[in-house]
């Protein structure tokens, strides 16, 4: 089995499912109690705390455990939009191709009276800053702007877009999901007020993530309860996965500079590979994208069906596309970077990671190129294209 959607989830290291283990085991205590066993559980819930901080460079104080990426999310824009009300500002830019944990959450403020930008997306996949400066008003409470896209894995000029907001005094949020562990952040240096991460997303395990938010902004509780978390986020501590996503996060800081140099030549291979298909076209910017990420429509096909064939061949990939209530909804992603719905529909997606060796990028190029002509064989849109019925867009 060839695994490549590490940008759905990853596997846990050992490193990380050892010290999970082992605080579970011998360390079950409740960080809140008073008795020494209790407190050997806050040292680790503590030391986690400071580790995953320097990893940032952000104090300890500054970070706050949460159930993943999509709470931290939500905190983050609940916290600014609460912030903004209290001085009349009800304005937040962000973009069209953010995660559903950010969009879904700006949606919800829509109804409560925010007037939300959505910054178009170029081409390429990017963003430059220019366009959040233009959309800065007197009233702008928040820009939100995602680290890198999980879809087509593009890295947005996140220092660039810090300095901006922090010379109109506008907090800066970002979704750094797709980023920590696999990219160097520095928020100090980067003017970054808030930043989401999820354990999962570097061989942590699930359900355990951190929201980053600079000394000084107010959090708002999502969850009332115990006094956890200095009060922002109640409900007793997730200590062994708090623990295990410290350990996946040292780990995958250490190793990044030769990780990512050994995935970026793998996925420029997958690329070349992949454009000698006819008709076909890498989504988003070649270059400034995610080591592992490669991101392809090819014209006349389904992307449901160019993954359950390559699925058959022990290929585990993603498509944009999710089938919602019997309909086939393109991927926003796509749609935010001009590819229209037909072309939208025939994406593929492959994540890759440390494990994958020269032989499985071979075989996937080769196991792509033979199913795409196999479903092109039969595809009545495809027919149309050829028969010159229809235009081909790539
Ligand atoms: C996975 C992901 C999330 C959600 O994180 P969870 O921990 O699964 O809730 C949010 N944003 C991005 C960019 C992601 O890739």
């Amino acid at each position: 089995m060839i695994y490549a959607d590490n940008a759905a989830t990853t596997k846990i290291s050992d490193a990380a499912m050892n010290t999970m283990i082992s605080v579970l085991s011998e360390n079950y205590g409740n960080p809140s109690s008073l008795y020494r066993f209790g407190q050997r559980a806050k040292e680790i819930l503590e030391k986690a705390r400071t580790d995953v901080a320097a990893v940032i460079n952000a104090e300890p104080r500054e970070i706050t455990f949460t159930s993943g990426g999509s709470e931290a999310d939500n905190q983050a824009i609940i916290s600014a939009a609460e912030l903004g009300k209290k001085s009349g500002k009800k304005h937040i830019i962000s973009s069209a191709f953010e995660h559903h944990a950010v969009l879904h959450t700006l949606k919800k403020l829509e109804k409560d009276g925010f007037e939300v930008t959505l910054l178009d997306v170029h081409q390429n996949g990017l963003i430059l800053p220019e366009q959040v400066e233009n959309a800065i008003r007197e009233d702008t409470c928040l820009v939100t702007i995602m680290y890198a896209n999980n879809e087509i894995g593009t890295i947005q000029p996140i220092s660039e877009i810090g300095a901006v907001c922090r010379k109109h005094n506008v907090i800066f949020h970002t979704d750094a999901v797709q980023a920590v562990g696999h990219l160097p952040i520095d928020v100090k240096a980067q003017n970054i007020d808030m930043l989401s991460a999820s354990a999962h997303k570097f061989h942590g395990p699930k359900g355990v993530g951190f929201l980053y938010v600079r000394k000084g902004i107010r959090l708002t509780n999502l969850i009332e309860g115990g006094a956890q978390e200095r009060g922002k986020r109640a409900g007793t501590e997730n200590v062994p996965g708090i623990a295990a996503m410290a350990t996946a996060l040292e780990e995958a800081v250490q190793k990044m500079n030769e990780i990512s140099a050994d995935l970026t030549a793998k996925r420029d291979k997958l690329i070349s590979g992949l454009k000698e298909i006819p008709h076909s076209a890498l989504n988003g910017d070649e270059k400034q994208r995610l080591p592992g990420n490669v991101n392809f429509c090819f014209e006349g096909i389904e992307g449901e069906a160019l993954l359950l064939l390559l699925d058959q061949k022990g290929i585990l990939a993603s498509s944009g596309s999710a089938c919602t209530s019997g309909a086939l909804d393109p991927s926003h992603v796509l749609l935010a970077i001009g590819r229209v719905h037909d072309v939208a529909h025939g994406s593929l997606r492959l994540s890759i990671g440390e494990d994958i060796t020269d032989e499985d990028v071979d075989e996937i190029i080769r196991s792509v190129k033979e199913v795409v002509e196999y479903l092109r064989g039969f595809s009545p849109i495809w027919r149309d294209l050829i028969s010159g019925k229809k235009e081909f867009i790539l």
